[in-house]
């Protein structure tokens, strides 16, 4: 891989003019002044004093060229739509969102939350905040009304952009109604709700004077010319909450000029896209691959993006298979997880279409193991890349970097560290591990173009959440185990922290806690995340009642376990639901009170609990696997 090395070597040693080249593949309003600002680390600022604009270079510099050609392609094989945008249309939208965000007050700077399904109009409501520089804070359409209120108090937006509902396995999920529940929850509810109704949900409730129907302004607004705010290049472009070690979720905060290089370059030398081609990304708007290559980055390299609104099986296990024979997909990207769905599936469903468009199929959000890496590549017959990043990054940090050397593969393994990114192995120590010892993944800073700027509102805990797991040497921490071998391939073991990972999806254990704590019968309770062999990992809970004669037989201790998954659907959503909960009359904390969560994984999983010297009261042990064992 001497071709790759060698770029690599170049983007940590010439730092400057490495980006500098990378910066032309997007168009700039007025050049930058300074490449990259490191005088205030572990803060950086990437393309200085330079001016642009996502939405410009997303959408209007290809509109400008090649209106025709398709931009966006809708489907929802849950509603039974399916419609193409081109260039020009995708504009035209765009300005029309633009207009109305105008009519309702919204400014640069501004934050408009998005709690919307996969349908086109969350495609424009997010491109409109960036062509008038608001900051758009999209929130995954599964959290429930309690997640949403948190993230509301914390961006604080002007507005919020919903619709009615959303389909799942053809029922309606709703979704105006959470809103209501959460601006109720909320300390700090927007001003104005713009509502896009699909016609799910008949007759959801509306609240005079709040509540704004989109088709009705969009009428008025059909002619709307909307000219784009240039954003010097560190002015943010959104917030996207993840979540963390403590029960409160962080908003990593993302650049305009920086986000948009490092995102054109992606596209240009990992995902070889190029203009005119089409990208399907099974992802979702409201995770960072759904912001990074369902809508910016494709749109920008000047490619049609898909749209899917749908599951991998409906109709049949064949659906994914078929858009891409449609529409000529040449770049895919999803998660480990809809693999290993599909490898349950009849494989004669991967046969039944034409996939000679495909060039490669990128896996990302959760470890991609052996079988299923090798299993997917001998059906497809095409390279299939794993690469491993985070919400933090917004881009790859670790893949194979086909557009520069087609470097083998090797199942299992996220191949090497992206050009930009100085990633290392280290020792608890702070010293680099060799190949082969497990360690801790760092970045040594700055950051490249693309990465989290801070924690909105929060400076301080960017610098303690990231940059403190060592005083010397100063390192990006990214909370995962990993491991490089004599050839430079790397495999990411897991977290650090006490974040699991459900079918790609990060949870912090802490915030499900916090929710099953709101359940009046609980006094306390342990999550920990146990293998699975669909999902990756399942969140399992072991609770300790406040009064024991809740579950003193089989039905209560089944009603209880049905009410506190409830509790924390309700709260949270559907996707942080424990697979089960286990009552018990003590946790497993050592003498100073300290709980035993990597004991309880183990026993969870059938490992063996490890050290125990500390443990203050053993008998625990046994109830979790009694408990188990029922
Ligand atoms: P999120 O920010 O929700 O995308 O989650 C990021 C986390 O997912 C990382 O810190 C890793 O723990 C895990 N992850 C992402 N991609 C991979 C990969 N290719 N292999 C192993 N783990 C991954």
């Amino acid at each position: 891989m001497t071709m790759y090395k060698e770029f690599h070597r170049r983007s940590i040693d010439k730092r400057d003019e490495f980006w500098a080249e990378q910066a032309g593949l997007i168009d700039w309003n007025k050049p930058a002044e300074q490449i990259c600002d490191f005088s205030n680390p572990p803060f950086v600022k990437w393309f200085k004093g330079g001016e642009t604009n996502l939405c410009f270079n997303a959408v209007d510099r290809h509109a400008a060229q090649r209106p025709n050609d398709r931009a966006l392609v809708y489907i929802s094989t849950e509603t039974d739509e399916e419609k193409v945008y081109t260039f020009a249309e995708l504009q035209r939208e765009v300005e029309r969102m633009a207009a109305i965000y105008q009519d309702l007050g919204v400014r640069k700077g501004d934050r408009v939350l998005i709690y919307m399904p996969m349908i086109a109009e969350a495609a424009f409501a997010m491109l409109a905040c960036a062509r008038i520089g608001a900051i758009h804070s999209v929130v995954f359409g599964g959290f429930a009304a309690g997640s949403l209120a948190t993230r509301i108090d914390d961006a604080k937006p002007v507005l919020m952009v919903s619709s009615d509902a959303g389909m799942r396995n053809g029922k309606p999920v709703p979704y105006k109604h959470l809103v209501d529940e959460a601006c109720k929850l909320a300390e700090f509810p927007p001003q104005k709700v713009l509502i896009v109704d699909r016609g799910l949900d008949k007759g959801f409730p509306k609240v005079a004077g709040r509540d704004i129907d989109y088709a009705e302004l969009r009428a008025r607004h059909m002619d709307a010319k909307v000219p784009v705010t240039w954003l010097e290049s560190s002015e943010p472009s959104y917030i996207l909450y993840t979540s963390g070690t403590t029960g409160k979720p962080k908003g990593v905060q993302r650049d305009t000029g920086g986000y948009a290089v490092a995102l054109a370059a992606s596209m240009k030398h990992i995902f070889t896209g190029d203009a005119g081609e089409t990208m399907f990304s099974t992802s979702d708007i409201g995770w960072v691959v759904g912001h990074s290559y369902i809508i910016y980055g494709p749109l920008l390299a000047g490619m049609a993006t898909v749209m899917y609104e749908g599951t991998p099986l409906r109709p049949d296990a064949g659906i994914w298979w078929q858009i891409v024979e449609k529409y000529k997909v040449t770049v895919m990207f999803s998660a480990p997880t809809a693999v290993r769905v599909l490898k349950k599936q009849d494989p004669a469903f991967l046969k039944k279409y034409d996939l000679s468009s495909l060039k490669h199929l990128f896996l990302a959000g959760e470890p991609l193991d052996e079988t299923t890496h090798k299993w997917i590549m001998d059906e497809l017959g095409i390279p299939v890349i794993d690469n491993y990043w985070q919400t933090e990054t917004g881009w790859p940090m670790l893949s194979a970097i086909r557009g520069i050397e087609k470097t083998p593969i090797k199942y299992g393994s996220p191949s090497f560290p992206v050009y930009g990114y100085d990633l290392r192995i280290f020792r608890e120590d702070g010293t680099e591990c060799g190949p082969d010892e497990k360690g801790i993944v760092g970045v040594v800073p700055p950051l490249p173009p693309g990465c989290l700027s801070t924690v909105w509102g929060q400076d301080d805990r960017f610098v303690s959440t990231y940059f403190t797991l060592f005083k010397d040497p100063v390192i990006f921490s990214s909370s995962d185990w990993g491991i490089k071998d004599a050839d430079g391939y790397h495999t990411i073991l897991g977290r650090m922290d006490d974040v699991i990972n459900v079918a790609g999806h990060r949870l912090g254990t802490r915030e499900i806690e916090e929710a099953i704590q709101a359940h009046a019968a609980i006094a306390e309770v342990a999550v920990v995340g146990v293998a699975d062999q669909l999902k990756g990992q399942m969140p399992m809970a072991f609770a300790v009642v406040k009064d024991a004669s809740r579950v003193d037989s089989a039905e209560k201790r089944i009603e209880l376990e049905k009410e506190v998954m409830k509790t924390v659907d309700n709260l949270l959503g559907a996707i942080a639901r424990p697979a089960r909960v286990h009552f018990i009359s003590g946790l497993p904390k050592t003498r100073s009170g300290k709980m035993l969560r990597r004991s309880i994984q183990a026993l969870a999983e059938g490992r063996d609990a490890g050290d125990l010297t500390t443990i203050d009261d053993p008998s625990t042990l046994e109830q979790i696997r009694s408990a188990l064992a029922s």
